[in-house]
């Protein structure tokens, strides 16, 4: 299966409804230990994402997947004003360029695991957390090792998103027994402990919404 720009479209927009589904749990996740502004940050931002891709000013469906996931990112960016804005806008831009442009062989299973990589690498550029420090990047690691775990034995881009989505998941659960030590639940010290990271949770929808929009793909073919 190829990455075009159809199934980021598709994978944005998938996301957009998982936000919209979820963004009250997510705010309660972040009222537990944040400002409890996480659901309706992430709500508020990817709105904005799909005015864009509804709007004449769309990006061109002849620009690449690349394009619209850098516009994607952008628009996270200047929308969002909690730190998962600028830590989602970074990677979803990463993401963008790391695809190849127009004219060149798109991505496959492994290509969407390098352009994931570069994703988790922007988050880990800005944010500078580390694995266990009950963020964000606690999803994704494990997701992205996941992914990368399944296309080494020769998944192919449904079973390594759906792989990856076990991953996030599981990170986000393991998440629960940390005490943060970046962003806003970092100032309760140990009473941050016993609580899912909000930012982890939504990571996982991120992931999940990928296995289900390739799934989907692939039922079509
Ligand atoms: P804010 O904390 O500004 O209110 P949000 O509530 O939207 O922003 O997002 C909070 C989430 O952002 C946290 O749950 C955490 O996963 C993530 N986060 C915060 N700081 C960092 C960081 N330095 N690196 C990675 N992720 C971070
Ligand atoms: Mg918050």
């Amino acid at each position: 299966m190829d990455v075009d720009t159809r199934l980021a479209e598709d994978w944005v927009r998938a996301i957009a409804a998982a936000v919209e589904r979820e963004h009250e749990r997510l705010t309660e996740l972040d009222s537990a230990i944040g400002d409890g502004d996480h659901g309706s940050n992430l709500r508020r931002g990817f709105a904005a994402v799909l005015a864009v891709l509804d709007s004449p000013d769309a990006p061109a469906p002849d620009g690449g997947p690349g394009a619209l996931l850098t516009r994607t990112g952008s628009t996270l960016i200047s929308k969002v004003g909690g730190a998962s804005g600028p830590l989602y806008g970074k990677a979803f831009r990463a993401i963008g360029a790391a695809l190849p442009p127009p004219g060149q062989p798109p991505a496959d299973a492994a290509g969407l695991g390098e352009a994931l990589a570069a994703g988790l690498r922007a988050v880990r550029d800005l944010g500078r957390a580390a694995p266990g420090d009950k963020t964000v990047v606690d999803a994704w690691t494990p997701a992205l090792d996941a992914y990368r775990e399944a296309v080494a034995a020769g998944a192919g881009l449904p079973e390594a998103a759906a792989a990856a989505a076990g991953g996030a998941e599981r990170g986000a659960r393991d998440t629960e027994p940390l005490q943060a030590r970046k962003g806003r639940a970092s100032y309760l010290g140990p009473r941050s402990i016993g609580h899912r990271d909000p930012g982890a949770a939504s990571t996982a929808l991120l992931f999940r919404a990928l296995a289900d929009t390739t799934a989907a793909r692939a039922a079509e073919d």
